[in-house]
């Protein structure tokens, strides 16, 4: 396990302008932590992507788009490409979000090309993974979460060039958060079937997200193999997302 934390706010539909004040907010916060091995990022909307990447310019804090096209340019009416984002000065991209998995019937395929395509310009692409309830019922989260693994990383990519995010269906923006135990049993998953495929699996990042809060983070953190955090609600207001960072330094030091 990597001994740093990654910690990305993913800011969903949501942020008007007002919202330059929430990122102003958590960079200067950062400054004060100045946190070494813990890595801050926030993921607005499209539409704020360039005015935050202004008000982080020099600050400790990346940041990061929630989606990106498969194409670099052309007729996708709608869509944003990696270029795009990259040419704002973004480090990451969301791919494979449960929620447009499930909103845009996203498969995990495309989410491979996506992901291949972030990585073409020099984005890391944050490839998020999970379970619905009915599979972790069923007893099928391991192997639904592991074949989504295989079929969303992009052939041929390196253990720097990509995050991956396990996040159950279930516990997103539910208040419902996995047990510790499940955690680990998953992250242990994942890390031993990356073991074959990548040389130095142990460096691939492996974040948690589903209902992380000032509350729970310093738990959820603390279980092996949790290598940070992707969060949601709890990345709207900038004292509840410090508590995280600060919950993420008191482990990493
Ligand atoms: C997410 O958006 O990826 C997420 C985990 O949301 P929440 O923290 O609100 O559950």
């Amino acid at each position: 396990m990597a001994n740093s934390k990654l910690i990305i706010g993913n800011w969903k539909m949501n942020g008007s302008l007002g919202s330059a004040e929430l990122a102003n907010a958590i960079a200067l916060a950062v400054k004060t932590l100045d946190p070494v091995n813990v890595e801050v990022v926030i993921c607005p909307p499209f539409t704020l992507l360039s005015l935050v990447g202004q008000i982080l310019n020099e600050s400790d804090v990346h940041f990061g788009a929630q989606d990106c096209h498969t194409a670099v340019s052309g007729a996708h009416t709608g869509d944003v490409s990696a270029l795009m984002v990259a040419e704002l000065g973004a480090k990451y991209v969301l791919v494979g979000h449960s929620e447009r998995r499930a909103n845009h019937n996203e498969q995990s395929e495309l989410i491979a090309q996506k992901a291949q395509a972030a990585i073409s310009e020099g984005l890391k692409p944050v490839i998020c993974v999970g379970e619905t309830e009915g599979e972790r019922l069923s007893g099928e989260a391991i192997k639904t979460v592991l074949s989504q693994i295989d079929n969303s990383l992009p052939i041929g990519c390196n253990e720097e060039q990509i995050v991956i995010a396990y996040e159950p269906v279930w516990a997103i923006g539910t208040g419902r958060v996995a047990s510790n135990d499940d955690i680990k049993e998953m992250h242990e998953a994942i890390r031993n079937h990356l073991g074959p495929k990548f040389p130095r699996a142990d460096k691939i990042k492996l974040l948690y997200g589903g209902s992380v809060n000032a509350s729970n983070a310093e738990q959820i953190l603390a279980v092996s193999n949790v290598d940070g955090a992707l969060v949601g609600g709890a990345s709207l207001k900038a004292q509840d997302f410090m508590k995280i960072v600060e919950a993420a330094i008191s482990i990493v030091g």
